[in-house]
């Protein structure tokens, strides 16, 4: 009964931009060894100090267009104008070798992936307060320009009206309680009857003798 035969989770983490995402995901990740980041492929230009292959892959248009073309992306998305992807093979094997992935991605990464891998994920949608927060909390982060924050507000809305598809939804308050309450939800998707495939036998054994 060792932990490989259980199949990893897909853990993914939605918001509208500014809501927390990437706070949350450090914190998580920090708190939660078993757990990796699928790092994104992105036409967009790394912000100040974003790394290849930590943050993102950054890729160019034409280079973008090629992975989708030879099917190494398990979804890709249009978001800002700019292409983001999730690559194929780093999150088959970590699946297949028993670890859990987390995502962060768009609604429409999430709704691609529940198809692409049905079953193996959990949706996390984290709402912020208020539109007035989340405003505060994109100047605050000092990352964007104005018409770029004026871009994302816009987006936000669209982004919000999807929180339905998400399996569980929570406000971001305050923030280590957020985060708590994420590992919560990792924590309780480890052990869905559905991704023990070793039960059957267990309990079958168990109840020869
Ligand atoms: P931030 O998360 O708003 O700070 O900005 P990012 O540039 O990191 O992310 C921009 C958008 O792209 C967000 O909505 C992400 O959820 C989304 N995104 C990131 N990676 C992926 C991915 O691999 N696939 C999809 N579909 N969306 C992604
Ligand atoms: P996202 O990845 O969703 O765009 P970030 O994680 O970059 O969002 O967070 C946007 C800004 O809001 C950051 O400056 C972050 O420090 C701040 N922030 C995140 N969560 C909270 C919270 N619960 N309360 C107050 N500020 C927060
Ligand atoms: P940013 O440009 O702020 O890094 O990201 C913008 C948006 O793109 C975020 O909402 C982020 O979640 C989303 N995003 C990042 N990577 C991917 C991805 O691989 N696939 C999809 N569908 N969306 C992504």
């Amino acid at each position: 009964m060792n932990q490989i035969s259980r199949r990893g989770l897909c853990l993914v983490l939605s918001a509208p931009s500014g809501a927390g995402k990437s706070s949350v995901s450090r914190a998580l990740l920090e708190r939660e060894p078993d757990l990796r980041l699928s790092v994104s492929a992105t036409t967009r230009k790394p912000r100040p100090g974003e790394q290849e292959g930590v943050h993102y892959f950054f890729r160019e248009r034409e280079e973008f267009q090629r992975m989708i073309d030879a099917g190494e992306l398990l979804e890709w998305a249009e978001v800002f104008g700019r292409f983001y992807g999730t690559p194929r093979a780093a999150v088959e094997q970590a699946l297949a070798a028993g670890r859990d992935v987390l995502f962060d991605i768009d609604w429409q990464g999430h709704q691609l992936l529940r198809q692409a891998l049905p079953g193996d994920v959990v949706g996390v949608f984290l709402l912020p307060p208020s539109l007035v927060e989340l405003e505060r909390r994109l100047h605050g982060r000092g990352q964007d320009a104005a018409e770029e924050i004026a871009r994302r507000m816009d987006a936000a809305r669209d982004e919000i009206s999807h929180y339905a598809d998400f399996d569980h939804i929570l406000v971001n308050h305050e923030f280590h309680r957020t985060v708590d309450e994420v590992r919560a939800i990792l924590h309780a998707g480890r052990t869905a009857r559905a991704r023990q495939p070793w039960l059957p036998d267990f309990v079958g054994g168990m109840l020869k003798v």
